[in-house]
């Protein structure tokens, strides 16, 4: 009954087709923003996507456990993700984005400006100049617009990108940003050490924002009391692996963001920490959380 076969095949292609086509517009409509603070082990991701838009902030130590966790949250049919940004070189960080590069099409790497001698750089630096991926160094003051209302404001570094940065201190140069969505504000501080969050501070930048990437892991090297105080977050995450062997985070910093009755979401604890805001930026709503 070839006839047959073929008006089989023919339904089923359009039920595919019709799907397929579903499944876009419908993403497509979905203008909520996500923030999703991907669980990769020691290291960060953070994923910030509206409909078919994403910026990713990091890229975590493992390209197959990043693009495994993509893949939960970018839908299947977009291999694109629009903006990357390398907060600094080291390999917790940057590793991911290797991978990234080579398995989507990526519009713009923004990074530091802080140069590192290790594999790892290399191969983020070749793997970008092989996809001809625009680059661009981060600055105070350049803003990234993921759509008209919601845009990532840089703190860090300063501009002309620090000349007398110590080889080994890349933490110093981490991009500092800020996403503003109508009420809604985040905090994104890659590893960046207590004399540059002190640095922020003195150059009166707008840091108060209601959640916060706990920086450098939790470690002692960062989040002073003043810091937090200026930053005033509700929530504070802290982008970490079980049983890592530096002991992040630091029993100190938890202790002071619980006296500052600031709520601390672990990955290692609670997984992925996805934020849901609603059309409007009115609210950011925690989705997941043990
Ligand atoms: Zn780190």
């Amino acid at each position: 009954m070839p006839n047959r076969k073929l008006i089989y095949f023919f339904i089923g292609t359009l039920l595919t087709f019709c799907l397929i086509f579903f499944g876009v517009t419908s993403n497509a409509q979905n203008k909520k923003l996500q923030v999703a603070f991907l669980d990769v082990g020691q290291g960060d991701a953070i994923l910030i996507s509206r409909g078919d838009k994403q910026i990713l902030i990091d890229g975590g130590p493992s390209g197959t456990k990043l693009l495994e966790k993509l893949g939960e949250y970018v839908p299947f049919w977009d291999r694109k993700i629009d903006v990357l940004i390398a907060t600094h070189p080291d390999a917790d960080h940057i590793a991911g984005l290797v991978d990234v590069l080579k398995n989507y099409s990526v519009d713009e790497l923004i990074e530091s400006g802080a140069q590192s001698e290790s594999q790892i750089f290399a191969a983020l630096k070749k793997m970008a100049e092989d996809k001809k991926v625009e680059k661009q160094i981060a600055r105070r003051g350049m803003k990234i617009k993921l759509d008209d209302d919601v845009q990532l404001e840089i703190f860090n570094p300063t501009n002309p990108i620090i000349d007398d940065l110590k080889k080994d201190d890349t933490n110093s140069a981490s991009v500092v940003a800020k996403l503003t969505y109508g009420e809604n504000s985040f905090l994104f501080t890659g590893d960046l050490p207590l004399e540059a969050e002190n640095q922020l501070i003195a150059a009166e930048l707008p840091l108060k924002s209601q959640i916060l990437k706990v920086s450098h892991h939790g470690s002692k090297s960062a989040t002073s009391l003043n810091f937090l105080e200026f930053v005033h977050s509700n929530d504070a995450i802290v982008s970490v692996g079980k049983g890592n062997r530096y002991g992040h985070p630091t029993a100190e910093i938890l202790d002071r963001l619980k006296k500052q009755k600031i709520k601390i979401l672990r990955t290692d604890e609670s997984g992925d920490v996805i934020y849901n805001c609603d059309v409007v930026g009115d609210k950011c709503e925690l989705a997941t959380a043990k």
